[in-house]
């Protein structure tokens, strides 16, 4: 398993918001301790405005650098552009390990990334890191804008609505490179995702406190239909706020639940030969560590016999 990380991630914010530098600290502390013999990256290469500008527009980029809050979830912070950037740089990176080395990368930063919009801060979300690496994906190693683009599907099991990969990926429908499906609480944040815009952007809304066994049937469906795609890439917004014990959401699913997604993962790689790349979005209470952890080993792990 490769993680991803950059410590500078940790150094905005307060342990006052949900969003705080701690959990990527003690996600990387428990992470390093558990499994000496998975292999942590440490800072990639800078993104170039060019591949921001794949999904956001030219005003946005200008906005990150205004000091002003965006709304009262998503503060201003000083350097937060810089912030955002190394997520995406981060992101893009777990995406192109996946795609030619096929094996498993996990982009473990803050902020997370999938309220964000072309032109909209949101949610926490500064920069949308999952559709940038999904545009920049669909195109790398081709010549672009020439070659049939890669197709790349997001799934998305964070418990609010990724409606910043959604409407930038939306955006591109008629190309037909890009999937889109999320799971999500209904009614919840952002009030987004109660129906499908589309045959290749999808929603599965789950009602608060539905029990876990039918939010992980959608989760499953979600899944059967990004695979029904034939996706070359899946990209994983792997929020952990649909945990019964998150302190932001009235969802049911516990730490095996999130094992369980990881061994789908690992299917889809050994009976399917579809690589994937996960990138952290949400999850807010104290045990985030054991989710992820519980997540990434089962993914890791290769396929058990039936
Ligand atoms: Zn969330």
């Amino acid at each position: 398993m490769l993680i991803l990380h950059d410590p500078h991630c940790a150094a905005y914010g307060s342990s006052l918001r949900p969003e705080q530098p701690a959990r990527v600290t003690r996600s990387v502390a428990h992470l390093g301790a558990a499994h000496p013999d998975w292999n942590f990256s440490g800072p990639t290469a800078p993104v170039t405005d060019d591949t921001l500008l794949l999904a956001h527009t030219p005003t946005h980029l200008q906005r990150l650098a205004q000091p002003r809050d965006f709304d009262d979830d998503t503060p201003y912070f000083p350097a937060i552009a810089e912030h955002a950037r190394r997520a995406v740089a981060t992101a893009v990176a777990a995406a192109q390990h996946a795609l030619t080395r096929r094996t498993p990368a996990f982009s473990l930063m803050r902020p997370p990334g999938h309220h964000a919009t072309a032109d909209t801060a949101m949610g926490f979300c500064y920069l949308n890191q999952i559709a940038i690496a999904a545009l920049h994906a669909a195109h790398s190693g081709t010549a672009f804008r020439s070659a049939a683009p890669r197709k790349v599907a997001v799934w998305d099991f964070d418990a609010h609505h990724g409606n910043g990969t959604e409407s930038i990926l939306h955006a591109h429908a008629a190309s037909g490179a890009f999937f889109f499906a999320s799971v999500h609480q209904a009614p919840g944040y952002p009030g987004t995702g109660t129906r499908d815009l589309g045959p290749r952007t999808r929603n599965w809304p789950i009602a608060p406190h539905t029990p876990r066994g039918k939010h992980m049937a959608a989760l499953r469906a979600a899944l059967d239909a990004v695979v029904a795609f034939a996706p070359d890439l899946i990209l994983v917004s792997a929020g952990f706020d649909a945990y019964a014990q998150d302190p932001i959401t009235a969802m049911t699913l516990e730490g095996e639940d999130f094992a369980t997604l990881g061994h789908w993962l690992a299917e889809l790689r050994d009976t399917h030969g579809i690589p994937a790349a996960g990138i952290l979005e949400g999850g807010y209470s104290a045990d985030l560590p054991l989710l992820i952890d519980a997540f990434l080993s089962a993914w890791e792990n290769p396929l058990r016999p039936a």
